[in-house]
């Protein structure tokens, strides 16, 4: 277990890094980032189909946004242009995400939420009438 502790604990610093506020940032960022490759996985496999949960949307724009403060930080050019429009999709799913969620009409039959422009309750089978306030774009 030398070995481990070694790899942990190296020259005396947590992982062998030099710690300081910034280096969290990035760090957190990093973290945030990656984790959200896990969610979207677990959610893939939970469901049986490709998914796309809203918490990945979340753990994008977070993640991106701190390893952009970091890099501006950095003043690293190349770092700093690779996050510096990603929050733009990010935010834009974001939005089309609750806006499809909010669109979402009670089931007259049964009365669960209905996803827009739905012809049948997916819940019950119930038709659905079609209202204006379903009707509305994205
Ligand atoms: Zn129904």
């Amino acid at each position: 277990m030398d070995w481990l502790t070694n790899l942990i604990w190296h020259g005396g610093k947590f992982f062998g890094i030099d710690w300081g506020v910034w280096k969290v940032v990035g760090w957190l960022g990093n973290l945030i980032f990656f984790s959200r490759f896990i969610v979207q996985w677990h959610a893939t496999e939970k469901k049986k189909r490709v998914v796309v949960p809203q918490a990945f949307w979340w753990l994008s724009l977070t993640g991106s946004l701190l390893l952009l403060a970091y890099s501006v930080r950095q003043r690293d050019s190349v770092f700093i242009f690779a996050y510096a429009f990603t929050w733009i999709p990010y935010t834009r799913n974001l939005i089309i995400h609750y806006r499809h969620k909010n669109a979402h009409t009670d089931c007259a039959g049964c009365g669960k939420k209905i996803p827009p422009q739905s012809n049948y309750c997916p819940n019950c089978g119930a038709k659905v009438e079609p209202s204006i306030s379903s009707a509305g774009s994205l």
